[in-house]
């Protein structure tokens, strides 16, 4: 099981992979967690850092024997250019990607499950302020501390930033992708359960086809959001029932969030 997860920053894409890598006994190679680590243990890549995460420190755990049965690529590639190499290295170990997953989610959804964000200063309880609010308004449901923290990173403005880096560098890839028809596109507003169960289905449909037989279309028609605004693998995108004419699917990240 080769797999790439595509998603803007809050779609809970980190979340699943840490889901998945336990399901499917496979491990998740994150540059996030790659980064820290190197840091960290202040080696050669440490140094680096400044250049960001290389395409030789991912090879390197592709490589690693816990990777034999497979591996969920999270934060990596991030464009063109790194998908191309990785594509290249991946064939000359005759194991080509299988899929891309790409996390939808609306961007007011989005900003909500950001920004809404509070952690229990106290005993590092997580709750969302629009979601899943604590019983009562202020106090900790876990240790009854007053003390919530928010992390820099939700803070709105910051968030927007991360947002925007994101779609400019990445938003390609969902062409990329799709072009090699390994695109797979999740809706993932549902609480985490319900879109792991959907990954799963996606996965075990495509990967897996003797576990379960679930088309990636049949998925899709039980998302009821495809004609309002939605973020597809960060796009901030204008879902249309009506599928536009390519000509004018150039300009910007304006295009259809479709299954494929
Ligand atoms: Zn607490």
């Amino acid at each position: 099981m080769r797999i790439v997860l595509l998603g803007a920053p809050g779609s809970g894409k980190g979340t699943q992979a840490k889901l998945l890598s336990a399901h499917y006994r496979v491990p998740q190679i994150s540059t996030g967690d790659i980064l820290r680590a190197a840091v960290e243990a202040d080696n050669e890549l440490g140094k680096r850092v400044s250049d960001g995460i290389g395409i030789d420190a991912v090879t390197d755990n592709l490589r690693a024997p816990d990777s034999r049965r497979g591996f969920i690529l999270d934060g990596f590639p991030r464009n063109i250019p790194q998908a191309q190499e990785l594509d290249t290295r991946l064939s000359w170990m005759d194991r080509p990607l299988q899929l891309a997953l790409n996390f939808c989610i609306e961007p007011e959804h989005l900003l909500k499950r950001v920004t809404g964000r509070i952690t229990c200063g106290d005993c590092g309880a997580i709750f969302n302020r629009y979601f899943i609010p604590t019983e009562k308004r202020g106090v900790c449901d876990q240790c009854g501390s007053a003390n919530f923290t928010r992390r820099s990173d939700d803070q709105a403005k910051t968030f927007s930033k991360r947002l925007d880096a994101y779609l400019v560098e990445s938003e390609p890839l969902i062409d990329y992708f799709r072009a090699q028809q390994k695109l797979r596109t999740v809706q993932v507003e549902d609480d985490t359960a319900q879109v792991f169960e959907t990954i799963c289905s996606v996965i075990d449909a495509d990967i897996r086809p003797f576990d379960k037989k679930v088309s990636a279309g049949d998925v899709m028609t039980r998302s009821p959001s495809l004609t309002s605004r939605v973020i597809s693998g960060g796009a901030v995108e204008r879902a249309k029932v009506k599928k536009k004419p390519a000509a004018s699917k150039a300009k910007g990240w304006e295009s259809v969030c479709s299954v494929v």
